[in-house]
């Protein structure tokens, strides 16, 4: 590692005593067009050279470039030929895993096909791209999706059968494309599903990671966490792009150098460089020949040795520096909504960034556009702050490489991003401190405190000079030491800023952003409500729910145009349709119980009612409040008369979710889930009428088995702090009632669906800091039915209850934060009324109809063609027609 001194480096600004400038350039305030527009660099070659090829080469090719035969004779000759030639093997050693790949590879040739096809036709044209950059792509498993996406899996079928195995078998080989935590990263994987599916010209940009999340193995009741080395087999949906490899450099100095126009610029120069390689996925849309991607960065070392700072004796140290580069896209780190402020992690993010603009750069400088053209053609949507980086990379490169002004650069970069704004939670949005910055990049240290000094610059001079508004509003927090405030910066860097359902714009526009608000307008702050992608989480994972909706509606529409289910509404008081409808909820639920069944050997009862919440286990989502009321429905079972006890409504209760490996208080709650269930579901005399199961593992692929079999599925956030949630969608379209609060996305699922048919209870998020106020200063109260089941956990009918000490204090000593107490006693109630309306089977079904058939508005088709229309000034692209 080099670092050398430069000459000036730069005092630190903080405000509100802004005296200095860091970046040694002009600032033109009223300067028109008299200025030649500034045209970009030249394009740097890839390594490989392309020539062009003369006429009848090009006939050659175009002769040879047949589509691939979809008859089931010819997908049989294609599944033997890549067992033969892809995996070396033959019909003597063919197996079920073998057998999946062999079958992934030939439908990865008819995607490669589109995908190529789509590529060659953006190549020609050249339209307007998006790029949506995201950490987290939560994709599961993909060829069941490609099938459906394809139109072939009917025949798939008939030819994996010919050859001797089972379609299904084979698909459940796959391993989930894990690379996310939970919901942010599954809302990236639908939109891209959604962008395929509507042509939109739109790449995901994201990093391959090794490590996906976690596997969860439950001992003891416990969370135990297990590497989830996904790439151990061969991956089919992934297509190495060696020739594709840009530089990225960390540490450093900024030096000061004469441009060739004669002026003066900051370069960066030194430090450690590391290579981005990239993977590219090819992302199906559903009955379309356009196909998307998603492109995936991947560190390794520079394949050439740098022979400047190499000295004879230090080789060893070389190569493990060269594996040090390596282990940055190592591992994705699993903490949801909570930030670790670690080194690797500002590295991946830089890294990230980086690689993924040099790559928008070069698409763009291919046709010599001059600069101020950028916005035209490109839009980045940030997802989160996780890429905000981004925004003074940009201005760098535009800066001191590319040689703009300052004032034309930043009009580029505002015009090119938008933000996606995921969370309120204050332990969530990221803060960076500056030493570290600027220890790993220094350059974009000074340009971000040059960002903050013109942006606190035009707020003072425009505005409001209020030093405590300047204070507040600054991107640099002046704690010590001083932090950078990413949403800030992100907010600061965009054109738009949007939240993810209307409580949640609101509430950001209300308090996060409220400064911000007040100083550009409310234009730029706007909700997009998120949504899910119904060809997942329906037509595929719910076959027998897609046949009875096809066959009612007379054809397939729905499924791009979910706003068709809207025609279920007459059949919901058809006392067959109603038979039928339940029959699918019933198969459903015996699919899960055979699951559980299987995996787990407990047997649970699929005409019970199935209660589920499954999502990440956070404080905030309030898994604990969920056991505590289990726990009391267990001691008030408990004290029935037997025939009290047969008139209940038999429960199973299905909980599922990973906790942060650091997450103290969480692992516990999964402790007493566990502990729980040990003793609910031994206990003779409740006579099965309550069960309790904790699914180890929840991913993707669990939640298509988990999702179709809901009753009820909870979604009980305390209010104002789940943004939006988008599981409480899926369930909902699978015909499941919410038993939820009034947060996120819930309020407006109960305005699209009707009140009747959604269970919601609790305070609402504007009574939040009150009662947070009254409980701090005058104590909390805690309710008779909340202490009996404190009690019981305190007396040890759970195990030791010193285990769940620490768990018990965020109640009381702790102050109860997320208003358990608070809820608790409306919360029960509203079960009262869940069972209630679950004994009366056609007011059930009527109810459940009703959901699926509202659910049209959270199609994620309607999401990404809201970011379309009001952010990108994207239009969709079609190829093939
Ligand atoms: C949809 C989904 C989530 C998000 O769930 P929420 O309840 O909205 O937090 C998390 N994990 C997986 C695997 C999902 O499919």
């Amino acid at each position: 590692m080099s670092t050398t001194p430069t000459s000036s480096r730069p005092r630190r600004l903080s405000m509100p005593k802004l005296t200095r400038r860091l970046t040694n350039v002009v600032i033109h305030v009223d300067d028109n067009d008299n200025v030649e527009p500034v045209t970009p660099t030249s394009v740097p070659s890839r390594p490989s050279t392309r020539e062009e090829l003369d006429e009848k080469a090009k006939s050659n090719w175009k002769k040879h470039m047949l589509p691939e035969k979809n008859d089931t004779d010819s997908i049989e000759q294609d599944i033997v030929h890549h067992t033969i030639t892809t995996l070396c093997r033959g019909v003597y050693n063919i197996d079920k895993l073998a057998m999946y790949q062999a079958t992934a590879h030939s439908v990865r040739d008819r995607l490669l096909e589109d995908w190529n096809c789509t590529q060659e036709a953006l190549h020609k044209e050249n339209p307007k791209r998006c790029y949506y950059m995201s950490m987290e792509f939560l994709i599961g498993r993909a060829l069941d999706n490609a099938l459906n996406c394809l139109k072939v899996k009917k025949n798939y079928k008939e030819s994996v059968n010919n050859l001797g195995f089972s379609l299904e078998d084979l698909l459940v080989e796959e391993k989930d494309a894990a690379l996310g935590n939970g919901g942010l990263g599954r809302l990236a994987a639908c939109y891209m599903d959604s962008t395929a599916t509507l042509d939109y010209p739109t790449w995901g940009y994201g990093l391959r990671y090794q490590y996906g999340i976690f596997k969860q193995i439950i001992k003891d009741g416990y969370q135990n966490e297990m590497p989830d080395y996904w790439l151990n087999f061969d991956n089919p949906w992934e297509f190495p792009r060696t020739d594709i490899r840009y530089e990225v450099r960390f540490h450093g100095y900024v030096a000061t150098k004469m441009n060739e126009k004669g002026e003066s610029r900051m370069s960066w120069e030194g430090g450690d460089k590391v290579q981005a390689m990239a993977y590219d996925v090819p992302i199906p849309g559903f009955d379309t020949k356009g196909c998307g991607n998603i492109r995936l960065w991947s560190s390794k070392p520079l394949n050439t040795f740098d022979f400047d700072s190499f000295n004879a004796g230090d080789y060893e140290r070389s190569v493990s520096e060269q594996t040090n580069a390596q282990n940055l896209t190592s591992v994705l780190y699993p903490n949801d909504n909570h930030l670790v402020g670690k080194e690797l992690r500002l590295k991946q993010e830089y890294f990230f960034v980086s690689a993924s603009l040099q790559d928008i750069i070069h698409r763009f400088k291919r046709a010599k556009c001059p600069w101020k053209d950028f916005p035209d053609k490109v839009a980045v949507q940030m997802n989160d702050t996780h890429p905000t980086l981004a925004v003074p990379e940009l201005q760098r490169i535009l800066v001191d490489v590319e040689g703009l002004e300052w004032d034309d650069a930043w009009d580029i970069v505002t015009r090119t991003f938008a933000f996606t704004n995921h969370t309120v939670l204050p332990e969530a949005l990221e803060c960076w401190s500056v030493p570290m910055m600027e220890k790993i990049l220094p350059r974009h240290m000074q340009i971000i405190y040059d960002i903050n000094l013109f942006f606190l610059q035009k707020v003072e001079r425009d505005f409001s000079p209020d030093r405590e508004l300047l204070k507040r509003i600054s991107i640099i927090e002046e704690t010590s030491p001083q932090q950078v405030r990413m949403a800030y910066l992100a907010v600061v860097g965009s054109h738009t800023v949007n939240g993810v359902a209307a409580l949640h714009s609101d509430l950001i526009r209300k308090n996060l952003f409220n400064d911000f608000v007040k100083y550009y307008g409310p234009e730029k702050f706007i909700n997009i409500t998120n949504g899910i992608t119904p060809r997942r989480w329906l037509y595929q994972s719910n076959p027998a729910l897609r046949d009875l909706i096809t066959k009612t509606l007379g054809s397939e529409d729905w499924a791009t145009h979910l706003d068709l289910l809207q025609g279920l509404k007459k059949y919901a008081d058809d006392a067959a349709f109603q038979d039928a409808w339940a029959d699918v909820k019933l198969q459903n639920k015996k699919r899960l119980a055979d699951w559980i069944k299987t995996n787990m050997n407990i047997t649970v009862n699929p005409h019970a009612l199935f209660d589920i919440q499954v999502k990440r286990i956070h404080e905030y989502k309030r898994q604990f409040m969920n056991i505590l009321s289990v726990i009391y429905r267990y001691k008030s079972l408990k004290k029935m008369s037997a025939e009290d006890l047969e008139q209940q409504v038999p429960r199973v209760v299905i909980f599922g979710g990973k906790a942060a490996p650091g997450y103290y208080i969480a692992k516990l709650v999964i402790k007493l889930i566990n502990s729980a269930a040990d003793v609910i579901n031994n206990d003779v005399s409740i006579k099965d009428m309550l069960k309790v199961v904790f699914i180890p593992d929840y991913n993707v692929s669990l939640a298509e088995i988990i999702v179709p079999a809901s009753d009820i599925s909870q979604h009980i956030s305390t209010a104002g702090t789940e943004a939006s949630g988008t599981s409480n969608m899926k369930f909902v379209l699978n015909g499941g009632l919410i038993l939820g609060t009034v947060d996120g996305a819930n309020i407006e699922i109960c305005e699209q669906i009707g009140k009747e048919n959604i269970f919601m209870f609790g305070v609402l998020a504007d009574a939040v800091d009150d009662i947070r106020h009254n409980q701090k200063y005058h104590g909390l109260f805690i309710d008779a039915s909340l202490q009996v089941v404190i009690d019981a956990i305190q007396g040890g009918e759970f195990g030791d209850p010193s285990v769940f000490g620490p768990l018990i204090n965020t109640l009381t000593y702790g102050g109860d934060y997320y208003l358990i107490s608070t809820d608790f006693k409306s919360y029960l109630q509203e079960h009262t009324v869940v069972d209630d309306t679950f004994r009366d089977r056609a007011v059930w079904n009527k109810k459940s109809i009703m959901c699926t058939a509202g659910m049209g508005f959270f199609s994620s088709d309607r999401a990404v063609r809201t970011y379309a229309e009001k952010i990108w000034k994207l239009k969709p692209f079609k190829v093939g027609v």
